[in-house]
């Protein structure tokens, strides 16, 4: 199938080669060399890139968040930006390859620490899903749960409503645009340790959203995995 249809490079589109061994490159070397990777100077809640050396971006610092720490792979710069958006509007479902091999290599070591009971994609609404036709955190999840073993529990939240795209509201409307959008799906009983697994992290209203239902239900720490996330200070 690679003959007639040749995976393309997630970043700039171009026909994808092969390393020594036959296996395809899932990003161009030039094009994941112009990809800016989350440093170890980050926040140690929310995984911002922090401009100065501290533990705590300032968002972090004056609110509390619900979910318990979290993790992001990259920069949301314009090639990321145009990657997903890609990958979202336009049927690139098999970005998903690339995405979940980035985050596996990022959260491998604390998903250990950890102690991960579930992977759970951040859900979109069921008419949503049904007209894109995938849930695009849902493709991640899977691809990161197949690397680590960690079962991917996708119907463990649900939304409950359609809400408006939180890239349209500003801080205060993101909550209340959440505000008992999820549901739990499933019987969670046994379940204490929980990852959700999203595209962008901006605010956070989206994690704390799901981990303040799952907490409500037994769960006792909701951590988490971005693909792309901004610029703290
Ligand atoms: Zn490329
Ligand atoms: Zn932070």
């Amino acid at each position: 199938m690679d003959i007639f249809y040749p995976k393309v490079c997630p970043i700039c589109q171009e026909p994808l080669g092969r390393d020594r061994n036959g296996e395809c490159y899932t990003v161009c070397v030039d094009c994941r060399e112009g990809l800016v990777d989350i440093t170890d100077m980050h926040c140690l809640k929310c995984g911002k890139e922090l401009l100065t050396e501290g533990e705590y971006c300032h968002d972090c610092q004056t609110r509390n968040h619900i979910y318990t720490q979290g993790v992001a792979v990259f920069r949301y710069t314009q090639g990321m930006k145009q990657s997903i958006y890609r990958y979202k509007y336009k049927n690139k479902r098999e970005y998903a390859a690339f995405y979940g091999k980035e985050m596996y290599r990022v959260s491998k070591d604390l998903l250990r620490l950890w102690n991960i009971d579930a992977i759970v994609p951040v859900p979109l609404h069921e008419s949503k899903q049904r007209m894109r036709g995938y849930n695009q955190a849902e493709l991640m999840a899977r691809e990161l749960s197949a690397y680590t073993g960690i079962p991917m529990v996708s119907n463990m939240l649900l939304r409950a409503r359609k809400t408006t795209p939180m890239k349209e509201l500003d801080d205060k409307q993101r909550v209340k645009n959440l505000k008992n959008a999820f549901i739990i799906g499933q019987n969670i009983v046994n379940y204490r340790k929980v990852l959700l697994v999203d595209d962008i992290y901006t605010t956070g209203a989206t994690m704390d959203a799901c981990a303040k239902c799952l907490k409500a239900h037994g769960v006792s720490d909701v951590y988490f995995v971005c693909l792309c996330i901004g610029q703290g200070f």
